[in-house]
């Protein structure tokens, strides 16, 4: 047999996952002219792009066109995708051998971390990433019902950029939200929703918080919606007040804490609802006999830490407000697969450069198995971060392809994943099928005067690409 990675013996690799770091791996797959590759990218949703799809905010539609390199992708001949396929459930470690060189999981971080307070688990508290997967119409969040007709005051906790799409969107007239691919139940249930007061709780100072400038000052140019910093909650503490003054100050800092003091100036003017920002507080205890009903939170004050680290310890100072619901927005966490190696205190896949190893500190890597993006990681950076990553993780794989180190598959045939999904009865999808679901959605988005009404349940989705299929046989 030739060596791997030519005409006649293709380096064939399986990307688990269709966000953002699984394109950018199969675009470094690829991009190499010296290496011929057959790229098989996995999705458990009958549609692609993970998180650019179900996670950035429906308003922020611009940020969804990175879509467009990843279609261009998508249409390569060497690369495949087979969406609706679930690793771990469809497809085992055990498949892929038999038919890939090597996998790389993108999985992602489809989990979320916890407050750890009494009361969490009451009705009306949940996690960000279940509001977030709810208004982007993710299939798994659907049936989510957030009473929002019955709900006047929300507590967001945390500070970064997820709470800050959460609030905005909560805040978000009804003119304002018809202007984006916000699902439609969303939209109805938002139409209806009875919120007046939104607060959203930081643990550290304003000159720590996570938010970046611009998504700040959007809180502050809503058409329904005051912002509220009260001055005491924008006034730095002596800790913070020096950290600004030295060199190691950040921009995106000192600019988050003019715009808070711009904020904490102005007069409301008397808008349907209101954003109150609190920063130096952490919620302590959810108070309700069977639902939320208010939130206990502690003053923290900061102090420095070994590092040199700002951190925040609880005062003696409390003070308990009424809230409905609340949403959790503290982190997010990956998810074990089945047969991969799982660093359960960060939520990720042990890894060093891409190459996941057999645990957290161990240098001993698992043969033909690479990880990118979140999963490989953690939740941080923007959409960007997860290129250099992928291409990291892809440059481990490629130097094993030399070293011999892959895995020899008995099946190199393209047609024998398609044989498999099909004697298994997994109904995959095809990139065809995703285009044409993606027509129309857009077609939908039309009739309503939306720039797109999206599909949200994995049954919707089917019988929408049957009824196009009988509409256009042998198509
Ligand atoms: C709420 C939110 C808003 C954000 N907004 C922005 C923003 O405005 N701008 C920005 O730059 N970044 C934003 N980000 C960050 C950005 O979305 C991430 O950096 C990026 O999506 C991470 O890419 P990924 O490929 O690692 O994971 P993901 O995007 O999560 O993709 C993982 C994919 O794997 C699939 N998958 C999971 N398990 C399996 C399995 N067992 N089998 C098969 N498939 C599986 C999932 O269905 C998913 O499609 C936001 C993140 C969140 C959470």
């Amino acid at each position: 047999m030739s060596s791997v990675g030519t005409t006649s013996n293709p380096l064939r690799v399986a990307i688990i996952g269709s966000g953002p770091s699984g394109f950018y791996a199969a675009e470094a797959l690829t991009k190499k002219a010296a290496i011929e590759a057959e790229v098989d990218i996995f999705d458990r949703l009958p549609t692609p792009y993970g998180l650019v799809r179900g996670g950035v905010a429906p308003d922020h539609l611009k940020i969804k066109s990175v879509t467009r390199v990843y279609e261009r992708i998508a249409a390569l001949d060497n690369v495949r995708f087979f969406g609706n396929v679930e690793f771990g459930k469809d497809i085992l470690l055990a498949d892929l051998q038999q038919q890939y060189h090597a996998v790389l999981f993108a999985v992602g971080s489809a989990s979320d971390k916890k407050l750890g307070i009494p009361g969490e688990d009451l009705k009306g508290s949940f996690a960000a990433t279940e509001f977030v997967g709810w208004y982007n119409g993710h299939p798994d969040y659907r049936h989510y019902d957030f009473e929002l007709d019955k709900v006047e005051s929300v507590a967001v906790v945390g500070v970064g950029n997820v709470a800050m799409d959460v609030t905005r969107i909560l805040a978000r007239s009804q003119a304002e939200l018809m202007e984006t691919d916000i699902a439609d139940d969303a939209l109805e249930a938002l139409a209806n929703s009875g919120v007046k007061k939104i607060y959203v709780l930081g643990r550290r100072g304003p000159a720590q918080a996570a938010f970046t400038n611009p998504e700040i000052k959007e809180l502050g140019e809503m058409e329904e919606a005051d912002i509220v910093v009260p001055m005491a909650d924008a006034t730095l503490d002596a800790l913070s007040e020096a950290y600004m003054e030295s060199d190691k100050a950040d921009k995106k800092d000192i600019r988050n804490v003019e715009i808070l003091k711009e904020y904490a100036n102005r007069e409301p003017e008397g808008k349907p609802k209101q954003i109150i920002m609190r920063f130096l507080v952490s919620p302590t205890e959810l108070i309700g006999t069977d639902h939320v009903e208010a939130v206990k939170i502690v003053k923290n004050e900061l102090y420095q830490d070994d590092r040199g680290n700002l951190r925040p310890r609880a005062t003696d100072q409390e003070e308990t407000f009424p809230v409905d619901l609340v949403f959790r927005s503290v982190g997010y966490r990956g998810v074990p697969l089945a047969d991969v190696p799982f660093y359960d205190k960060w939520g990720t896949i042990p890894n060093v450069d891409g190459r996941i190893v057999k645990e957290f500190g161990s240098e001993e890597a698992v043969p033909g198995m690479y990880v990118a993006g979140w999963i490989k990681r953690g939740p941080s950076g923007i959409i960007g971060t997860n290129r250099p990553d992928a291409v990291e993780s892809v440059n481990a794989l490629l130097a094993d392809v030399d070293s011999g180190t892959l895995w020899s598959p008995s099946q190199t045939d393209r047609a024998a994943m398609v044989n498999l999904l099909k004697e298994r009865n997994v109904r995959y999808v095809t990139w065809q099928d995703w285009l044409r679901l993606d027509q129309l959605e857009l077609e939908r988005g039309k009739v309503a005067g939306r720039p797109r009404v999206k599909f949200t349940t994995i049954k919707a989705m089917l019988d929408a690409l049957d009824e196009a299929k009988n509409a256009a046989p042998g198509d």
